[in-house]
């Protein structure tokens, strides 16, 4: 393979790694706050870092960003650790934010004894008013020069949960003048009287994002935190923290931003996901319409597929929105190299061959997957009567429909070519039946050289007796909108697609009645399908992964 040209996060390396840095002292991480489930973009970051491991053969670190106890939860640090795993990557060590609360907590307490942090005892609200704006400096709040004595004092019964929540807050001594809104005195902790899915209620004190990913990161000796752009302006205030801690013989990390990656017709942001999930929109988080790694995987996408979608859009300085359609192109790339053809049909019309024997099965040979010689043979059974799709026939059609009329010739697929007679139609004008007759000289395969003749269209079948009815879910976009969630005027949620799920009955060859969860078909013409895990003994379920084309670009 062909070296990729080197994107702007490896020029960062390949720099630092010229201007001193060892090979060895590389060190990444993948910070996910334990709040909900990964998600597309998130799958970005995932293959960046990971990716990034690979490459330099450095440590990645899984970094749970632990530290607001009223959204997370263990349920999502576990599904975040299959997600990552199921796509392939192996983190050198599993750590939380929460296991460096007592370090953090010892560094603060020397920030406060040095005069770089103070206790406020105002209400959010006031401290925010005095903040000012980017273009006027803001106020100093009343308790900025407690004494040293009285700050530890109060912030000591902070810990002890001696006070209210909202009652004090303990906030870095920075600058209220700086034109970086982020470095007027931001809060480093908060007390939050709720149980934490790890320290349970041993602390009352939480430490803040900016106060804890930074020194996190100096803690694990993560030499690059990349992380998103909306970080860019909090880089000064990592550095900052930084300075208040860092040994000079230690490692310092290095934040750098990359743009957020955005797919269309979904939402890639947790807490909106939360909302589509709470709302019974969708059955969890999970559900094959979610744009989380773990709905894509019930919706049958594999690990490749996402891998392949992430490295064909790369990492950028620039937010975009990724049309869905790429990401399904990739799962169609992957799936058509890999899984096996079989026949199923989904909109039923009945086929009768008057000329083929009345009671004979004949078991055909059909091949697995043209793309793969190694995935062998199947047999299907052949009958007098089969189904076929209704949208296949048209009693008169003009000269480009290649499916069956009547007088003219089509195949059905590794089977015999077929010649439209005559139909059955009830009261009410339906088809019914549609009569045909076979030319018994033509089986796909023989080499006879009626088998070799030319017809314009092949059709996919099932045989009536033998036919499988299984249940198919059907999947369409979740969002009627391409970006639903930047429009000015609505809501996101006003934008759900009413129709996003259908579910019919379909009649499948029986070669897949031992179908397991996750395997995963191509219905020949139809698409792609994955068997669900709500399949039970008498009920096989699929999901649609993706159609065949892409209908959307008619
Ligand atoms: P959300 O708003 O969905 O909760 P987040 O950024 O708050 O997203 P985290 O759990 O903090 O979620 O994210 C872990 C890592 O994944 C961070 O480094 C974050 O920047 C990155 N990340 C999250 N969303 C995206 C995205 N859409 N594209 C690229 N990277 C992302
Ligand atoms: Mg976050
Ligand atoms: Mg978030």
């Amino acid at each position: 393979k062909e070296a990729a040209p080197l994107n702007f996060i490896e020029h960062i390396i390949e720099d630092d790694l010229r201007n001193g840095y060892k090979k060895e002292q590389l060190c990444f991480r993948f910070p996910p706050e334990p709040n909900g489930y990964l998600h597309i973009g998130h799958a970005s970051s995932i293959c960046l870092n990971f990716g990034l491991g690979e490459k330099y053969n450095a440590p990645v670190n899984l970094r749970f960003d632990d530290t607001n106890p009223a959204k997370e939860e263990q349920e999502f640090v576990d599904a975040i650790k299959r997600d990552i795993s199921w796509l392939g990557y192996e983190w050198a060590t599993e750590c939380y934010a929460s296991d460096y609360f007592q370090q953090l907590y010892d560094w603060a307490v020397a920030m406060v004894k040095d005069g770089k942090a103070y206790v406020d005892s105002q209400t959010s609200e006031a401290i925010a008013e005095q903040k000012g704006t980017p273009n006027t400096p803001g106020k100093p709040s009343p308790f900025r020069d407690r004494s040293v004595e009285e700050n530890l004092d109060l912030f000591e019964k902070m810990k002890n949960g001696e006070t209210k929540e909202g009652e004090h807050v303990l906030r870095a001594k920075i600058n209220m003048e700086s034109p970086n809104m982020l470095m007027r005195d931001p809060v480093m902790y908060r007390t939050v009287n709720k149980s934490h899915h790890r320290t349970g209620t041993e602390w009352k004190i939480f430490p803040m994002y900016d106060w804890t990913h930074g020194e996190s990161d100096y803690i694990e000796q993560v030499s690059h935190s990349f992380c998103t752009l909306e970080f860019l302006p909090h880089r000064e205030l990592y550095d900052w923290f930084l300075d208040q801690v860092v040994d000079k013989d230690k490692l310092r990390p290095k934040q750098r931003e990359f743009a957020r990656r955005n797919l269309s017709h979904t939402v890639v942001s947790k807490r909106k996901l939360a909302q589509l999930v709470s709302a019974g929109i969708v059955t969890g988080w999970d559900d094959p319409r979610m744009p989380t790694i773990s709905g894509l995987r019930r919706r049958g996408y594999t690990p490749e597929s996402i891998k392949n979608f992430a490295d064909s859009i790369g990492v950028g300085k620039r937010e975009n929105l990724i049309d869905v359609s790429h990401l399904e192109f990739n799962v169609r790339e992957d799936l058509n190299k890999k899984v096996p053809r079989i026949m199923v049909v989904l909109d039923p019309v009945k086929l009768i061959i008057d000329n083929y024997p009345e009671g004979q099965t004949e078991m055909l040979e059909a091949e697995n997957n043209q793309e793969d010689e190694s995935a062998g043979n199947r047999e299907v059974p052949f009958s007098k009567e089969l189904l076929i799709e209704r949208e296949d026939f048209k009693a008169e059609a003009n000269r480009k429909f290649f499916r069956l009329t009547i007088g003219k010739e089509v195949r059905l697929k590794n089977a015999y070519i077929i010649k439209g007679e005559s139909v059955v139609k009830d009261a009410n004008g339906n088809i019914t039946e549609i009569h045909c007759t076979y030319d018994p000289d033509s089986k796909s395969g023989s080499g006879s050289e009626a088998s070799l003749r030319k017809v314009k269209g092949t059709l996919h079948w099932v045989s009536a007796a033998h036919a499988l009815p299984v249940e198919v879910r059907l999947y369409d976009r979740l969002f009627t909108e391409a970006s639903p969630d930047t429009n000015k005027e609505k809501d996101f949620m006003e934008f759900v697609n009413p129709n996003s799920l259908e579910v019919i009955t379909g009649y499948a060859e029986p070669s897949i009645k031992d179908s397991q969860p996750e395997d995963k078909f191509q219905f020949q013409r139809l698409g792609y399908f994955v068997v669900d895990r709500d399949t039970t003994a008498d009920n096989i379920v699929f999901n649609r992964t993706v159609p065949l084309r892409d209908s959307w670009a008619k």
